[in-house]
């Protein structure tokens, strides 16, 4: 059984996140005499199910649906659900690289233009429709 300051250390999260993962119900412990909370393997066993679900884009909300999922064995759940996370992550990714390629050009083509006496390409691209 580990003390909660134990446990921050071991997972590298602030006693803060931790208490909030317990409020949120994604972790449970249980009090000494003393008052102090203690957590078990089965809370450790959370943590590490909540680090590997945050690090492939899952939040808290969802990681409580795995978790329930992975009470009730639900697997096509889960499947589905990491699939609707995969077309998001896709379409973040092809927006994030037509946001690249749209500053790419900007950046490109303002590299040398003169800001003191001719304004900025840059700006000159935003305002183009405003000329006419
Ligand atoms: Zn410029």
């Amino acid at each position: 059984m580990l003390k909660i300051g134990e446990l921050s250390k071991r997972f590298d999260l602030s006693v803060e996140t931790l208490r909030f993962y317990e409020r949120q119900g994604l972790i449970s412990s249980r009090r000494n005499a003393s008052g102090y909370r203690l957590y078990d393997d089965n809370a450790l066993a959370a943590l590490s199910f909540i680090a590997r679900a945050k690090r492939a884009g899952f939040s808290l909300s969802e990681i409580a649906d795995l978790q329930n999922l992975q009470i009730s064995h639900d697997y096509d759940d889960v499947y589905l659900m990491a699939k609707k996370k995969l077309d998001i992550v896709e379409k973040r990714m092809k927006e994030l690289q037509r946001f690249h390629s749209a500053l790419q050009y900007l950046v490109e083509a303002c590299d040398g233009c003169d800001h003191h006496h001719y304004g900025c390409t840059i700006m000159e691209f935003f305002d183009h429709d405003a000329d006419k």
